[in-house]
């Protein structure tokens, strides 16, 4: 059987003895999948540094899990990182919330205030949206027509030139009419010119606002950092959004955001939909970010898409250990029939940073190769040999490589589902007895 797939099963049994050349070896792994993420260097050295101090093996209990005290220290990290130790802001009810969002042109300021303004316009908040960019052609009209669609009150002018001027009257009119969120959208400039954060501190003084949410697109990669503290050197950023989650993103650029701004991230982009909006997770992130997909949000996502999961005979085969790669098959159906919802794809273990483009073109791949295989082979993987790889190769046209990384998938998410399926029944049992 091909060299990748044993490996990666080796490394998946379990240490019998974890030592420091295991620590090292797992952290290394660990470092590259951030670094990779786009974590900022200096963030993924500091990570190392901490985890090796948590994990002292001299200083051991001894009957202690060492591989969960690992992964928990690094997860512990990632975590800390995330939090600056400072809660959001919190708008209150009944007065007034003025609410500025910067950040670079194409960031997604102007999609994410709307997403921000129907979030609590659905939570029962009056809410109204400033325009307070007036450099970019149509910016207005772009506002005017998210909000129309969204039904949320605007305010903006196609006459005014000065949008510190027109901030501060759309803010003052909206306080008068008993507004409580009232949001104001600026412009951005392609590079962090000058010209661009003058007029950012003079429509921060006249509209004083209450929180400055600074809007990143994650997929910038490393200039994260020194992009986001530019920002905070100028206006008092309280909040993050992070956006384009959906996309190629990785993600690691959030961390920078937060170590660079000191504030904590509020919520995420996930697509350019109103609704693509979801508050931030911390663990939830952190799993994505190592790669380990987010199975219990699959799951969620699929039942919302009414896909039955839990009448699926697959569900009770998964459940008793018998999923096999006629399940996968069944589920990439499935999957392919809700059409572009590349978020649900993202969701898969191994397929994070796949656009919808390319995880259909791979799970397409993925089916042809099963059309290839026998019944026996589809209900029971652990016939899998080096000789039934390469006839499967030869039956469907691709490379035996392709075959292994169909194998390598199929068992990563058997042993994500196993995990999860065990997580829920545990959380079952804990609700059961209240
Ligand atoms: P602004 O210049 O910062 O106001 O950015 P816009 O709000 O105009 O957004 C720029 C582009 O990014 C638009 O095409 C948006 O539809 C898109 N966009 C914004 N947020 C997201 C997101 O979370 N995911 C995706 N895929 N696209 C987004
Ligand atoms: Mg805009």
């Amino acid at each position: 059987l091909g060299s990748k797939l044993s490996v990666a099963l080796r490394k998946m049994a379990n240490h019998t003895v974890i030592d420091q050349e295991v620590l090292d070896a797992m952290l290394a792994d660990i470092c590259k999948a951030l670094l990779q993420a786009d974590v900022n260097v200096a963030q993924v050295k500091q990570l190392r540094t901490n985890v090796r101090t948590a994990v002292n093996f001299d200083n051991l209990a001894s009957g202690i899990n060492k591989r969960k005290l690992i992964e928990s220290a690094i997860m512990t990290e990632l975590c800390s990182m995330l939090d600056p130790g400072v809660k959001p802001y919190e708008p209150k009810k009944k007065r007034p919330n003025v609410i500025m969002f910067v950040g670079l042109q194409g960031a997604g300021k102007t999609t994410t205030c709307t997403k921000y303004a129907h979030l609590y316009k659905r939570k029962g908040w009056k809410v109204g949206l400033v325009c307070a960019d007036t450099f970019r052609a149509g910016a207005f009209d772009q506002l005017k027509q998210n909000a129309t669609k969204a039904k949320i009150p605007f305010y903006g002018s196609y006459t005014e030139t000065d949008p510190s001027v027109i901030a501060g009257d759309g803010v003052a009119k909206f306080k008068d009419e008993g507004y409580e969120i009232i949001i104001v959208d600026t412009s951005g400039r392609h590079r962090q010119e000058g010209a661009l954060f003058e007029e950012m501190e003079q429509i921060a003084a006249a509209t004083e606002p209450d929180d400055v949410v600074f809007v990143m697109d994650s997929s910038i990669g490393q200039a994260a950092h020194d992009q986001a503290r530019a920002f905070k050197e100028k206006v008092k950023v309280g909040s993050c959004i992070i956006t384009k989650l959906d996309g190629h993103a990785k993600g690691g650029g959030a961390l920078s955001a937060v170590a660079a701004t000191q504030a904590p991230i509020i919520h995420i982009g996930t697509g350019e939909h109103i609704d693509d909006f979801e508050d931030f997770e911390v663990k939830a992130f952190v799993s994505r970010l190592l790669g380990k997909g987010n199975i219990a949000g699959l799951m969620e996502r699929m039942k919302e898409a009414d896909v039955d999961l839990e009448g699926a005979e697959m569900m009770k085969r998964l459940a008793s250990g018998q999923w096999t790669l006629r399940d996968m098959r069944e589920q990439f159906q499935a999957v392919m029939k809700m059409g572009p919802l590349s978020n649900i794809m993202n969701s898969f273990p191994g397929m994070q940073g796949l656009d919808f483009r390319e995880s259909s073109q791979r799970i397409k791949r993925w089916m042809t190769i099963m059309d290839s295989m026998t019944d026996a082979e589809l209900d029971d993987p652990k016939l899998m040999s080096a000789e039934r790889v390469l006839r499967i190769a030869r039956g469907s046209g691709y490379y035996p490589s392709e075959v292994i990384e169909l194998l390598e998938q199929f068992k990563m998410m058997q042993s994500t589902m196993q995990k999860t399926m065990k997580k829920n029944k545990k959380l079952g049992k804990q609700t059961d007895m209240r």
